[in-house]
């Protein structure tokens, strides 16, 4: 193991990494009581990139099967955007509302400097803009920031365009028309990225059905663009042409897929088949599904903009059309194989990474 001792007297040593990653890094800072990992599953394609979680882990072989999941998980998606960037993750075990202060933000910073540049982080569950900017004193290798030359802001809205464009492509792919009007979609979850979109669709001549558990949400919806408001419960049973799964992941079980009326899904939520079974039940049921981690990367391209220092918004753009273009490929690949979707995906961004 290599101990090294850094600026806020931060402990950092290397772990055994699994099968096929990079380097897991441990640092631990009795000071501040800071206790995070950096995962780094694959440089090939460029400097690691992915956000940053904090979490109260149970004990830390939870936080490693976290983070080492969710960062192969960055290669892919950064790899499907066809970014330079290679998948990282890092997670900081506590709880975000009673162990967080600007000073263990600033020792996690200390703790990405000393990793040079092979890791970039940002905002994920339980961490801010706010929390960047504390970060970003102690260390440059920080994207997600509200303020600064590159700065990406919130990337929302673009995950949202992203969206919107394959969903486009998926309903081309199936009935050989992208036209919007009158389709109906069943959109579940209008939080940042749900509600962008709701509108996008709207503006395009869609019929939206919505569920949220957030009341004002919904009534927002329901008065800005006529939205059919449901329950959470009743989302998946709606009559709908496309399924736009937009809260939390692990959406499409084996019982929601039971259900589910809609002959396309298509949505931003990360992590949405509930395991791998899930792919084989949709296509089984003839539904086409719109594998989530090409769909919603939009948000990386937001964030790689500000790690690479590019302004030039046509970047954004083409990275952005980029991803239906991918999602074109894999369903055609997965119409001459017969093979899931998900599954086609999986292989197709792994070329791309050797
Ligand atoms: P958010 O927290 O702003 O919105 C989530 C919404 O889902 C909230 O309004 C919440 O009330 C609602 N919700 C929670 N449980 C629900 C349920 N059972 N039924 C209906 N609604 C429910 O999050 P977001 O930033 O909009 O992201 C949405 C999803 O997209 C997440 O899975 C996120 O990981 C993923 N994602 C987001 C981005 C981004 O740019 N924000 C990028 C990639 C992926």
């Amino acid at each position: 193991m290599n101990h090294a001792a850094v600026a806020h007297s931060l402990t950092i040593r290397d772990l055994t990494p699994g099968k096929g990653y990079e380097r897991l890094v441990e640092a631990k800072d009795d000071k501040t009581g800071l206790h995070a990992l950096v995962s780094i599953h694959s440089l090939k394609r460029g400097p690691a990139a992915g956000g940053c979680r904090m979490f109260n882990y149970a004990k830390i072989e939870d936080a490693i099967y976290d983070v080492e999941r969710l960062s192969k998980g960055m290669t892919y998606k950064n790899a499907a955007a066809e970014l330079p960037l290679g998948g990282g993750k890092s997670v900081i075990i506590g709880n975000p509302k009673t162990l967080k202060t600007p000073e263990l933000m600033r020792a996690f910073g200390a703790f990405i400097e000393y990793l040079a540049g092979d890791y970039y982080t940002a905002e994920d569950v339980g961490v801010s803009t706010q929390d960047m900017a504390y970060i970003s004193e102690t260390t440059s290798y920080v994207a997600g920031l509200d303020g600064g030359e590159f700065a990406s802001g919130d990337p929302s809205p673009v995950t949202a365009r992203g969206v919107f464009l394959c969903l486009k492509q998926t309903l081309k792919r199936g009935l050989g028309s992208d036209d919007l009007t009158d389709k109906t979609i069943a959109i579940q979850g209008l939080g940042h990225v749900g509600m962008s979109l709701a509108g996008m669709l709207h503006d395009a001549g869609a019929k939206l059905i919505v569920s949220d558990i957030n009341d004002d949400a919904v009534r927002i919806a329901q008065a800005d663009f006529g939205a059919t408001v449901v329950s959470p419960d009743e989302i998946l049973h709606q009559q709908a042409d496309v399924f736009a799964p937009c809260a939390m992941g692990g959406a499409l079980t084996a019982d929601a897929i039971d259900v589910l009326k809609a002959r396309y899904v298509v949505g931003a939520a990360n992590n949405q088949l509930a395991d791998d079974t899930c792919g084989q039940r949709l296509q089984d049921k003839g539904i086409l599904y719109a594998p989530d981690y090409i769909v919603n990367g939009g948000g990386i391209v937001n964030v790689a903009m500000e790690i690479l220092k590019i302004s030039d918004p046509s970047y954004r753009e083409s990275r952005i059309s980029g991803l239906a273009t991918t999602l074109e490929q894999v369903f055609e690949r997965a119409a001459e194989t017969g093979q899931p979707p998900h599954m086609v995906a999986d292989e197709l961004i792994g070329t791309r990474l050797r």
